[in-house]
């Protein structure tokens, strides 16, 4: 539905500042949040390197942070790439991960919890509670995927949040997942319960949220 007088005043001119390239068809409701009845995209209107720096930033940090993400996680839209990374536990833009809190009955802290996608239940995120002489209450610290393979991102989250000098008391973590998280905290100079592993309760979450 474009008039042909717009086409001969308007056409093949970039909307953004540049530098351009080639023209190219730009889907203006990304395909990214599922597909729109009637949705015809926009031509002669962006060229393909303003459309690709306008998908790289703008539309990743949409996409992938904050509600957005969290509902195309819930509901499972998936991208062009298929379905995203679990934004509980990647970050995304340079923005944080997700972070859900609640109260679970029985404890006396939040906890923080993840949507799987196939059943929509609640579970507990892979976490570690951490008691802090100057906290009233102990708190729930996200254990991230890049914390795997990079013990500094929870040093660093730990002193963000003034924890510093905590102590874990609690793990929440799948069987598999338990012995990398408590040689995180091993490498990180913690120590471990003399009992063993600290105690989980982390179900094992299903195949399809498990990437
Ligand atoms: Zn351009």
């Amino acid at each position: 539905m474009r008039p042909g007088r717009m086409k001969s005043v308007m056409a093949d001119q970039c909307i953004y500042p540049g530098p351009h390239g080639d023209m190219s068809d730009e889907h203006y409701l990304p395909a990214a949040l599922g597909r729109f009845r009637g949705c015809e995209p926009l031509e002669g209107r962006v060229c393909r390197p303003c459309n690709t720096y306008i998908g790289d930033t703008v539309e990743t940090e949409f996409l992938r942070t904050g509600a957005i993400a969290f509902f195309r996680w819930m509901v499972g839209v998936s991208g062009r790439d298929g379905l995203l990374p679990s934004p509980f536990y990647r970050r995304a833009a340079g923005m944080p991960p997700i972070h859900m809190t609640g109260r679970a009955p029985g404890f006396a802290y939040d906890l923080l919890w993840e949507v799987d996608p196939s059943t929509q239940d609640v579970y507990p995120l892979r976490q570690i509670v951490f008691e802090h002489q100057l906290l009233a209450e102990p708190r729930a610290v996200p254990i991230h995927d890049r914390m795997r393979d990079n013990p500094e991102a929870l040093v660093e989250l730990l002193r963000d949040w003034g924890l510093g000098r905590g102590q874990p008391i609690r793990v929440f973590a799948t069987p598999e997942e338990i012995p990398w998280v408590t040689d995180l905290l091993r490498s990180l100079g913690y120590a471990i319960l003399p009992a063993g592993p600290l105690p989980s309760s982390r179900p094992r979450r299903s195949s399809s949220s498990q990437r």
